[in-house]
């Protein structure tokens, strides 16, 4: 059966790759985590990375920033293969921002404090310098009242949001979100999406995995579903969310409810 899908070029095509996976593989022990993934995160697009719990979509992205090594295959960042070193994969952890899905905030310190020591500590800005760019960060992502407050004084949403000022304060070429709405209470997940959404369409190229399909069907503009370490299927949020041609696919996204 042949479906018919007008699609325009994948975006960022006429650029060189920021990230290449090339036979991905990684294993903890006997179990292989990660078993032969092959994708590419083009230049300014949103790629979500969707599938079952279990399935390896975390332990790609901290494969990315080497949080974990991987044990074949390889991982090229700005064409370049990641460096086996520690001084040097520093290097490259600065170069891409991350966000966890339980903030990871400094606790001890407040929203301005948490956005401002990154680049002081590493990048040598000048720390009233930093405190400023904070500051426009905290207002980019709707805190600039919140500069005070202390971690434990924040909802999740602002925490989040706080985390992905502290994330762009080191100006990343590619920004890593690993599930960063599912600690949240359901009330302030929409606050870090439309946070994430405005960072998307200011062309920032970012992974993210996510159970918010709703996110992916509509940000996304590459979707990769996984199942078992593989990569089941790639493609538009319309060609996977729409006309998924795999069986995994689609019992994946009935368990979860989706209806096309
Ligand atoms: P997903 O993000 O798709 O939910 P993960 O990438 O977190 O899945 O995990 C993939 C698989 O690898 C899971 O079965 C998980 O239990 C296993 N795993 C993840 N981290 C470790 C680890 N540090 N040690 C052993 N197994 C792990």
């Amino acid at each position: 059966m042949s479906h018919q899908v007008t699609s325009s070029p994948r975006k960022g095509a006429d650029s060189p790759p920021v990230v290449v996976y090339e036979d991905v593989r990684k294993m903890y022990g006997e179990f292989v985590a990660l078993d032969g993934v092959t994708v590419q995160v083009n230049k300014g697009e949103v790629m979500c990375l969707i599938g079952p719990s279990g399935s390896g979509k975390s332990t790609l992205l901290r494969c990315t920033n080497a949080l974990e090594e991987i044990n074949g295959g390889k991982i090229l960042f700005d064409g370049k293969a990641l460096p086996k070193s520690e001084p040097e994969m520093r290097k490259i952890r600065r170069r891409m921002g991350m966000v966890f899905q339980n903030f990871e905030l400094f606790p001890h310190k407040n929203a301005l404090e948490n956005v401002a020591t990154g680049p002081i500590t590493v990048l040598g800005m000048a720390p009233e310098q930093a405190r400023q760019r904070a500051l426009v960060l905290l207002e980019k992502v709707g805190l600039s009242d919140k500069a005070q407050n202390f971690p434990a004084n924040l909802s999740g949403g602002q925490q989040q949001r706080v985390a992905i000022a502290r994330a762009l304060a080191m100006e990343p070429e590619v920004m890593l979100f690993d599930e960063p709405t599912s600690a949240l209470d359901p009330e302030t997940i929409g606050e870090v999406l439309s946070v994430m959404k405005r960072l998307a369409d200011e062309g920032m190229t970012m992974v993210v995995v996510t159970h918010e399909m709703a996110f992916a069907r509509q940000v996304a503009n590459w979707v990769v579903v996984f199942d078992h370490g593989k990569v089941v299927e790639q493609g538009t949020p319309e060609q996977v969310f729409e006309h998924p041609t795999q069986a995994r696919t689609r019992d994946f996204l009935g368990h979860i409810g989706w209806h096309a």
